[in-house]
């Protein structure tokens, strides 16, 4: 009997061995295809389909990465926050179609003129983020010149009637511009950013404003944006930097 188990086991052990390879090719497949399937989830949850830009979560997510970053390491950090000017009127004149066009045509823009450590996403509507690491307010000011004067250039609304050039405004504030800085994820940079949005709007549009600490501080939670009082503050000209 002897012989014919061993001859047995002789035939049985290849095919055991090419079930067992069998089977972890088949396990790792679908593991790659768990992964690849997670990645594209994950990539969707986090992208803005318009502009092809991160959405409002995850440049949420960034910005609270960055702002831990900068508190531990001491570095600066500025945030941008930009609105499309008059945009209701595009739609309203040239069409929604018209102005989700705008709305992408600025995704573009804010993909080619921003260096990897930068991170733009879209903040919601017509609205739009750049979380700036190690950058100071008047890096960030040169920056934002640089967005308005791109915008200026390349946004444009059309029908067919003819067009027009599409601008922005920028806020601007800084963590050197935060007063007793804590660790509430660059909530209050946002605020400030929002602040001094607002100002370049009420100041004309298509410009930047910087948050300004000392004339610009008041209490937002308290006070609501619309009651904000205007002191007279720089209002800095539209530059023609090169990019
Ligand atoms: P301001 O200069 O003060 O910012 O004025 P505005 O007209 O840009 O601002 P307002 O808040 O009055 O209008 C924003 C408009 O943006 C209203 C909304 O319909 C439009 N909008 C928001 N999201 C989208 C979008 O995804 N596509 C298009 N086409 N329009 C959008
Ligand atoms: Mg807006
Ligand atoms: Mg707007």
């Amino acid at each position: 009997a002897l012989p014919s188990e061993s001859s047995a086991t002789a035939v049985l052990i290849p095919f055991v061995g090419f079930f067992i390879a069998l089977h972890c090719k088949a396990v790792g497949f679908v593991m790659m295809a768990h992964t690849r399937t997670q990645l594209q989830l994950q990539h969707i949850a986090n992208e803005d389909i318009l502009t092809g830009l991160p959405n409002r979560r995850s440049v949420m997510q960034s910005l609270q990465q960055a702002h831990s970053k900068a508190l531990r390491q001491g570095s600066s950090l500025a945030v941008l926050l930009m609105d499309i000017d008059h945009f209701k009127r595009v739609n309203d004149q040239c069409g929604h179609p018209s102005g989700d066009r705008v709305l992408s045509a600025m995704g573009q823009i804010l993909r080619q003129q921003l260096r990897p450590l930068r991170i733009a996403g879209r903040y919601g509507g017509e609205e739009f983020i750049v979380v700036c690491p190690q950058t100071s307010a008047e890096e960030a000011l040169q920056l934002a010149y640089r967005m308005c004067d791109a915008a200026r250039t390349e946004l444009r609304a059309t029908h067919e009637r003819g067009s027009w050039p599409v601008t922005i405004s920028v806020g601007i504030s800084n963590l050197s511009t935060v007063n007793a800085v804590k660790d509430d994820g660059g909530h209050t940079l946002l605020q400030q950013a929002d602040q001094a949005l607002y100002k370049a709007k009420y100041a004309g549009r298509d410009q930047a404003r910087v948050f300004d600490a000392v004339t610009d501080d008041v209490d937002i939670a308290e006070s609501g944006l619309a009651a904000i009082h205007f002191p007279e503050g720089v209002v800095f000209p539209n530059s023609n930097a090169a990019l």
